[in-house]
């Protein structure tokens, strides 16, 4: 089920099914299995999210073919819609803070994409003003505004959260994933606890993050390094919804850093910090399935690997901790 073995038309077509492994440094009597997400075609699991909501607002008619999708994004969330839209005939902006992976960027224009960059100081808030001021000045213009879109959780709880329960014929006692919008795990926690209640679920942030603080303070500065996962603001996390959730774990900096070398040395993984984070977390919930502390009503364990680690290699991430840290 993870292949697709009859030719396809486009390669929207290869959007998910990605496939799911065994994490090998999982305790003996419990499997964890990652969802590996680079083998989407832009190469992280937010090609899930342009191909559905971009596809869902034509369907409704909130798009017309020709329009244009404007979204505030610094990373995989831009490729993701510009891959889509460009195989939907629909035109995609971006506008992203100058301080963002430039590689990111350029393969946002490579797609298609025009980038618009707004200045580092001014922060993620006036690339998301400027979207919205793009958005007026248009006439066929939409902000799918992934942070509150219910669509991006419903991508996941559509075809991520299915796909792995086809895989393991039904029998997932833990779901364990990284929340950076958290519509992956939003999606996802839904449709295990409509499976069965008593799946545990379990949130994965930086270690300077809130969530899981939901009602917190909100600090203005990036705290940890690890990309992709947490939030420093609550307000606009709509998504996250805590009552789906049993535990938020938070992992060091230094531990995601390490376990990015352990995976790709020990494991051949070749994924990025936020999957690392989620990779310690989900065996760190092994091991309580398998120590009984907690009740999961199977022996096994599903996280995500949002990414691969080639789109961090400029920023150091097989250097040592410091030179990573900067
Ligand atoms: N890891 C990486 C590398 C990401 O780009 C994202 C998306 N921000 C996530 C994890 C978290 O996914 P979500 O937004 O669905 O919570």
């Amino acid at each position: 089920m993870t292949t697709h073995e009859r030719p396809l038309g486009s390669v929207l077509d290869t959007v998910g099914r990605t496939p799911l492994v065994a994490v090998q440094a999982a305790p003996d009597e419990v499997s964890v299995y990652a969802k590996l997400e680079s083998f989407n075609p832009g190469a992280s699991v937010k090609d899930r999210i342009g191909k559905y909501m971009l596809e869902a607002m034509l369907d409704r008619g909130e798009l017309e073919p020709g329009g244009t999708v404007i979204e505030p994004t610094a990373g995989n969330t831009g490729i993701g819609f510009a891959l889509a839209a460009g195989q939907l005939d629909v035109d995609a902006v971006f506008v992203v803070p100058e301080r963002f992976s430039v590689e990111k960027q350029q393969l946002m224009r490579a797609l298609g994409a025009e980038v618009i960059n707004t200045p580092t100081e001014d922060g993620m808030e006036r690339a998301i003003d400027r979207a919205y001021e793009l958005a007026d000045e248009l006439d066929d213009a939409v902000v799918p505004q992934q942070f509150g879109n219910p669509l991006n959780a419903e991508a996941h709880y559509e075809t991520t959260a299915p796909e792995i329960y086809e895989a393991l014929d039904g029998q997932v006692g833990a779901i364990v994933a990284g929340c950076g919008t958290a519509g992956t795990l939003m999606g996802m926690a839904q449709y295990a606890r409509e499976q069965d209640p008593d799946t545990y679920v379990a949130a994965v942030e930086p270690e300077g993050s809130l969530y899981s603080e939901f009602e917190g303070a909100h600090p203005d500065e990036d705290e940890y390094k690890i990309e992709g996962i947490g939030t420093h603001d609550t307000d606009t996390n709509e998504l996250f919804d805590p009552t789906l959730v049993d535990d938020v774990v938070q992992v060091s900096d230094r531990a995601a850093h390490a376990e990015v070398s352990r995976l790709a040395g020990e494991e051949g993984q070749l994924v990025a910090s936020s999957a690392a984070a989620a990779s310690i977390a989900a065996q760190g919930v092994a091991d309580r399935i398998a120590s009984g502390e907690i009740d999961a009503p199977y022996d096994t364990v599903v996280t995500v690997f949002p990414d691969s680690s080639e789109r961090y290699l400029s920023k150091g991430i097989y250097r040592s901790f410091e030179e990573w840290e900067g």
